[in-house]
This record gives C-alpha cells, sequence and structure tokens, in this order.
C-alpha cells in the first residue's frame, strides 16, 4: 500500500467526485485508462488560456511546477514574497498535507488576492470547491488572503487588432462563498485522508463517473458490463442506471413496457439485428433534394483565445472544407477541396473558393447541417462581398442527418446515434473511418493545431494528407449514404 496520504487540489477535487478514484489513483494508478490526446489537447489550451490571464497582472515572478519538487516550489514561493514580489504566477503552498499551486496570486491593500483562472465562458459548481481548498491551504499556510477570484473567458468579446485581456477575461469575486465553505472543505480533508488509510471503498458506478469529469478509472469500474448493455440506450440519461439499478444489465433483460418508443425501436433493432425503415419518410427526404447536388464539410477550429479579427472566444473557424458533386443524378462524381496554410487566417481564401465552385442552384447537403449553417453564417457577417453568395447556399442547404435522427430509417448498429461514425459504417461498411489516422472532428482539430507548430516540412505534408483523406471520406460517405437511402425505397 502507498503510504503516501498527502493531497493536491486536483486529488481532492478527485476525492469529491468519487473516493474509490481517489483510493485508485494512489493504491492503483496502474489500473488507469490511457489518457485520451483530446485531454491532452485540453491542458495544452488551458496553460495558454492562463498564461493570456496573466497579462492581467503583468510583470509577476512564475514559479515553475519543473522548477523541483513540491517543497523546493513552496520555498521558491516564499522567496519571492520575502523579496517584495507582488504578483507571483503559478505560487506554490503547502498546508495540512495538502499542496496547491495558486494561478496567479497578487498582492492588494488587506492582503493577498487569489486569481483561479479557467477556460470555460462560465461559472461551474465545481470551480467553488477548487477555490475553497486554495483559500484553506494559502492562508493555513500563514499568509493573509484577502480575496479569492475565478478569471473565466468572456464570450462576447470580438477581437479587434491585439487581444485586451481585460475584455477577454471576466473576473468573479468568490471571497464569501468560498469562506462559508471552509468548516466544509476541512471535513471532507479528514474523511479522504481516513479512507485513504483503509480499505478500497466500495462504490459502484454511477452519473458521477462522468460528473463532472469522466472518470479515468472507467475501463476498471465498468469492465462488467457487457457490449449490448443498457447503457447503450440513448435519448435518456436516467434510464439505464434506473434499469442497473434494478439489477438489469443486459439489453435482453429489459422489459420492453418500460422503454419510450424510440428507446424502444432501439432496443429491438438491436436484439433482432434488424433494419427499420419507413420507406414513406425516407421517399420524403429524398423528394426534398435536387441537382446539381452538392455534399459540404467543413472542418474548424475553435480556440479560447480569438485567433483573427472578428473573431470570439471558441467561435468555430473553418479551416477546411471537401465538397462531392453531383451536376444530376448519372453524372460522374467531381471533387472539390480546400484546406488552409496553417499559418494563415483561412476565412476569406476559404470563402472565395466556396461561392465559386457551388453553383447557386445547387442543393448543398451537410450531415448536422446546422453546424455548417453556423459557419456559413460566421463567413457571410465576415465578409460582405460573398454574403449574397452564402446567403445563397444557406438557403439551399439540407440536413442529411435529419432521416436518421427521426428515424426514418434505423440500423441495428447504429447503437441509438444519428452520428456520420455509427450511420456510415452500418449503412457503407466498406468506407471506414477505423484505419485513418484522424478519426474525428477533435483530432483533425488537434491535426491543425499540430500542423500550426511544426518546422518539419515531412510531418506537415503527413498531417496534411490525413487531413485532406478524413474530411474526403465524410462527404464521399454522403455520397454513398445518399444511394443507401435510394436502395430502401
Ligand atoms: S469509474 Fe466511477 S466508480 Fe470507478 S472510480 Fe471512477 S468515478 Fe468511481
Amino acid at each position: 500500500m502507498n503510504n503516501d496520504f498527502s493531497l493536491s487540489k486536483s486529488l481532492f477535487i478527485r476525492g469529491l467526485q468519487c473516493h474509490k478514484s481517489l483510493y485508485l489513483h494512489k493504491h492503483h494508478p496502474e489500473l488507469k485508462d490511457e489518457t485520451p490526446a483530446s485531454r491532452q489537447a485540453l491542458f495544452q489550451s488551458g496553460h495558454e488560456v492562463e498564461i493570456a490571464a496573466q497579462g492581467l497582472f503583468p510583470g509577476g515572478t512564475t514559479i515553475l511546477y519543473d522548477a523541483g519538487s513540491y517543497d523546493r516550489q513552496v520555498e521558491l514561493t516564499e522567496e519571492a514574497i520575502s523579496q517584495g514580489a507582488t504578483t507571483i504566477y503559478e505560487a506554490a503552498f503547502r498546508f495540512d498535507d495538502v499542496f496547491v499551486k495558486v494561478d496567479i496570486l497578487s498582492k492588494g491593500k488587506g492582503g493577498w488576492n487569489l486569481y483561479e483562472v479557467k477556460s470555460s465562458t462560465s461559472i461551474k459548481d465545481v470551480y467553488m470547491p477548487d477555490a475553497a481548498i486554495q483559500y484553506y491551504v494559502v492562508k493555513g499556510s500563514g499568509l493573509p488572503v484577502s480575496g479569492v477570484f475565478l478569471v473565466y473567458i468572456n464570450n462576447q468579446y470580438v477581437r479587434e487588432g491585439e487581444v485586451e485581456v481585460e475584455k477577454l477575461f471576466v473576473v468573479n469575486d468568490v471571497t464569501s462563498e468560498v469562506r462559508e465553505m471552509q468548516s466544509v472543505v476541512e471535513g471532507e480533508l479528514d474523511t479522504q485522508k481516513t479512507m485513504l488509510r483503509g480499505d478500497m471503498p466500495q462504490i459502484d458506478i454511477g452519473p458521477h463517473c462522468t460528473d463532472p469529469y469522466d472518470c479515468d478509472f472507467m475501463g476498471h469500474c465498468w469492465s462488467h458490463i457487457p457490449e449490448d448493455s443498457v447503457f447503450t440506450i440513448r435519448g435518456s440519461k436516467t434510464l439505464p442506471f434506473t434499469l442497473y439499478r434494478r439489477g438489469i444489465i443486459d439489453l435482453h433483460d429489459v422489459p420492453m413496457h418500460m422503454l419510450p418508443a424510440n428507446q424502444k425501436l432501439q432496443v429491438e433493432a438491436t436484439l433482432e439485428k434488424k433494419v427499420v425503415v419507413s420507406k414513406e419518410a425516407v421517399r420524403d427526404f429524398l423528394d426534398s433534394l435536387w441537382y446539381p447536388l452538392y455534399f459540404l464539410d467543413f472542418e474548424t477550429s475553435g480556440a479560447a483565445i480569438p485567433p483573427f479579427d472578428g473573431t470570439r472566444p471558441y467561435q468555430q473557424v473553418p479551416f477546411q472544407y471537401s465538397l462531392h458533386c453531383l451536376e444530376h443524378e448519372d453524372a460522374d462524381l467531381k471533387h472539390h477541396e480546400y484546406l488552409a496554410d496553417p499559418k494563415i487566417d483561412p476565412r476569406e481564401e476559404l470563402a472565395g473558393k466556396l461561392v465559386g465552385e457551388i453553383p447557386r442552384n445547387a442543393c448543398v447537403l451537410a450531415y448536422y447541417a446546422g453546424f455548417e449553417a453556423g459557419i456559413l453564417q460566421g463567413l457571410a457577417g465576415w465578409l460582405p462581398k460573398y454574403k449574397d453568395d452564402i446567403d445563397t447556399i444557406l438557403n439551399n442547404l439540407r440536413d442529411l442527418a435529419v432521416p436518421f435522427k427521426k428515424k426514418a430509417l434505423y440500423h441495428w448498429q447504429f447503437k441509438g446515434s444519428y452520428s456520420l461514425k455509427y450511420v456510415l459504417p452500418a449503412l457503407v461498411p466498406d468506407l471506414s473511418y477505423k484505419d485513418m489516422e484522424i478519426q474525428d472532428g477533435d483530432m483533425a482539430m488537434q491535426a491543425y493545431f499540430r500542423m500550426q507548430q511544426s518546422d518539419d516540412p515531412g510531418e506537415i505534408e503527413r498531417l496534411r494528407n490525413a487531413l485532406l483523406a478524413y474530411c474526403t471520406l465524410d462527404t464521399l460517405g454522403m455520397v454513398r449514404l445518399i444511394e443507401r437511402l435510394k436502395e430502401f425505397i
């Protein structure tokens, strides 16, 4: 057994979510799931936001994580304070066997202020214990603390020129809430430390496994859940756990009378491995389309810190599209594509090429067309010279997800979803994302970020080809889905 029972801010938050998760982290870290690449990307993005927020209090001293052990970081913080520093980034403190790093520590008139920087655009419940444990430790270590603040992203900010950090961030005073939580923090710390000295807590899986964060022990704790389980039932957050708590885990054991119509269709189709088709509804959808028929898909990136003039935090900026075209039903399939140079603002070049390739009379089909519509509206707003052409595309935009969302066609392998990632392999099994380097939109965004940062022409070329292959498959998949829909009627 690991005899290190010390805690940190993140371990305290882990323990608040689930004592078993904290216990496993301390005593059985080998049972942890692999860290997904998307979490690493989130971490990087969070770090960029922290650095940007330091601009609110310029000229501070940084206590780096790699400056040494926890004790060394605490020493360096004490040294900085004793030498008269009035702003410290990543200041380190230890008290009651708990180690914390404060994003920004700034000296005010009545004492020190703690600023916790978040990448989100609103305050979430979990941020309060996060701030409260910092106050507990910093104050407990002897530093007079006069205020605690949460710093988060203002999603109304629109960049014009250099980023204005005072406008990019919202600073919210949570001092009184944090003070009120101190006895709860102290009690919970005692409970967690006692728990760590005992046997592993017997905690069953539950909604807490993904709330507020995805637990990284799910591979271990959920290993008794079969592939066709009640957790594949979509459309209800509570139903799967209601069934699970009654001892119903396998889909075969689900009493059909407990299921609403949509879920009943899903479970029956899965159990009988069947495809359910409403020919009339599929025909109605196909009749709503016309030729020339263009299949459009964008890839986008959305950064917390707006990269270009006229963009807001997390605004999705398109950097790539794929466009397959059928001029008439029997025409040869044509393909156009665009992938931006990662060093430029791609909007004008992309929009100019796109409106030149889509005729004004074309029916434009996208999957989850609401997303493509949002991108097009953003482009039209920023580029008035293309507004008329883009508005025409918007008027002619149709959504291929509709027949699957409305269950005009439901295949048992959709697993209750109408995402292209399920629909495509079920209906067009020879087209698959499985062996591709990029398999979803998040990976595409990360690949584009890597292209922006890389100086290696070989890597840039490889990523470029992977992005082109991925986006092409999305629109080619749509072409093939239309063919499949026609076969079903
Ligand atoms: S998977 Fe769920 S039960 Fe298991 S440790 Fe994580 S939160 Fe706790």
